[in-house]
């Protein structure tokens, strides 16, 4: 039942679409999750959270494709 992540930033996720996190570890959230499939996944999961995807997440980052 309480599986841990198998990546660290899974958790900070849920703190990008709040807007919880600082500037800095925004930045770097959003540069992770262009090479994490995992965290990628953990967002689309939590995006439908009300009107939090909007301001939350910059255009185009969910916008997948494969190699
Ligand atoms: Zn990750």
């Amino acid at each position: 039942m309480t599986a841990e992540p198998p990546c660290p930033f899974t958790t900070s996720v849920a703190s990008l679409l709040i807007g919880a996190l600082g500037p800095l570890e925004r930045q770097e959230l959003e540069a992770h999750l262009r090479r994490c499939a995992m965290c990628l996944e953990e967002l689309i999961l939590l995006a439908p959270l009300p009107g939090l995807l909007h301001r939350a997440v910059p255009p185009g980052l969910c916008s997948r494709r494969d190699p």
